[in-house]
């Protein structure tokens, strides 16, 4: 057993105005529960509408809130790396602010924590309140992913879990751009284990990842993790020579034993469409690994805080750490 140690709860928030001070109540009424000294951080990734007056006012009042301040939208995966690099607990929670992640679950996961896990990661059983399209392109993206990456990344598993603080150490020193934070978990190892949830509906207000954005996201977990795609010229080119070359005999027979070969047009057009179409998509996949290597060159600050000071790293004993009583 770990005695006398400490929380951080993060929670990035974008345009919350309508859940955050439920989030709150949830949250403090779980950590109360542990009987620890707890801090719950909320990163307000750049909202437009009153989520950062909100948590501005919760601040006053309870020593545990404290607030990272971007200065625009970075990002969910930015939004929880700036959490990291600022949480000062011994163990460092991740949870959504829509109450899709039940913070109830946050015991359980400390009791893992206890037993000797450096990372635990809760992973969706069933999804409630999510429409078709958004469940099914989940799973298929949670399964493109797992066959590209050999598995080594967890099905169904958001970013709500309880890491260690090495853990999340050693995340910190990764600077990566086009961050894919779940990916980078499993990628540093540690003791990991899973628990079982259920995902509920969102408590207010809608989604804050627009199709846009959930493929932004699924092209980076794929690109960041894996260079199969690159390959796909090489396999593709090799399939496409033998069928090509198999095809040219069969021309050269017919012209030879068979006069009067007709002009295939038809053939000829599909030949092209469908050869222009591959190369142009190779080309996308190309641009997508160069776009990223120029991402990573221009070696610019992963976000901006509205703050400066704030954006210091404050050591532990710096941070008012406020035990319950
Ligand atoms: N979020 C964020 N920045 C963004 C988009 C989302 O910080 O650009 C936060 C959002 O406030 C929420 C979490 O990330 O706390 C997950 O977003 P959401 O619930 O909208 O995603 P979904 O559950 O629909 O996939
Ligand atoms: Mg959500």
């Amino acid at each position: 057993m770990k005695t006398s140690v400490r929380y951080s709860v993060i929670i990035p928030v974008f345009n919350e105005e309508a859940v955050v001070q439920e989030t709150y109540y949830r949250l403090t009424q779980v950590m109360k529960s542990v009987n620890e000294s707890y801090e719950l951080l909320f990163v307000n990734d750049g909202s437009k509408d009153r989520t950062a007056e909100i948590v501005e006012s919760l601040l006053l009042t309870d020593q545990c809130v404290k607030l990272l301040d971007f200065s625009r939208n970075f990002g969910h995966q930015i939004a929880i790396t700036a959490g990291m690099d600022h949480a000062c607990g011994d163990a460092i929670i991740i949870i959504d602010a829509d109450l899709q992640d039940p913070p109830e679950l946050i015991p359980q996961m400390i009791e893992k924590w206890q037993k000797g896990y450096e990372v635990v990661y809760a992973k969706r059983a069933k999804r409630k309140g999510e429409t078709f399209f958004k469940k099914w392109t989940a799973s298929l993206f949670y399964r493109t992913l797992a066959a590209l990456t050999e598995g080594s990344i967890p099905l169904d598993t958001g970013d709500f879990r309880l890491m260690d603080r090495a853990v999340v150490q050693a995340l910190s020193s990764i600077r990566e751009k086009n961050r894919f934070v779940r990916g980078l978990v499993s990628w540093v190892g540690y003791r990991q284990t899973a628990i079982e949830y259920v995902r509920e509906e969102r408590f207010a207000g809608k989604t804050k990842y627009p199709l846009k954005k959930m493929l932004r996201f699924s092209i980076d977990g794929i690109t960041s993790f894996s260079y199969k795609p690159l390959k796909l010229a090489t396999y593709l080119g090799f399939i496409i020579s033998f069928i090509s070359f198999t095809y040219l005999i069969i021309s050269l027979l017919q012209k030879l034993f068979f006069a009067g070969t007709v002009a295939g047009w038809a053939s000829l057009i599909a030949c092209v469409l469908l050869l222009n179409g591959m190369t142009l998509m190779l080309l996308g996949v190309l641009g997508e690994y160069v776009g990223r290597i120029y991402d990573e060159t221009k070696n610019r600050p992963l976000y901006i805080l509205r703050d400066k000071q704030k954006a210091e790293h404050p050591t532990s004993d710096e941070v008012n750490w406020s035990a319950h009583q």
